[in-house]
């Protein structure tokens, strides 16, 4: 699954990412952002040796995008090993 983007890039779906569920609610992780976050992905902590999920609101996606419920792109460069492959992960 991917889409040309202008700028020798391709949208591919982002498996590090998921949305959240109706039933998790949770503020968006960038400092100050009053919205309700959407979406999550799992981050290894170093310190406390162990993974969490980060949330984050639509607009904090970092270039990335909902394009249908359960399926979040990012542009990668298409001469990348995520284009090939299809996804990031
Ligand atoms: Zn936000």
């Amino acid at each position: 699954m991917s889409e040309e983007v202008p700028g020798g890039r391709v949208w591919v779906e982002d498996r590090a990412w998921r949305l959240l569920s109706e039933c998790e609610v949770k503020k968006c992780r960038q400092p100050q952002c009053p919205n309700h976050a959407v979406a999550s992905f799992l981050r290894y902590s170093p310190g406390r040796k162990k993974s969490f999920r980060w949330a984050y609101c639509a607009d904090h996606l970092y270039g990335r995008k909902i394009i249908e419920p359960g399926v979040i792109v990012v542009s990668v460069d298409r001469e990348s090993e995520a284009a090939e492959r299809g996804y990031a992960q």
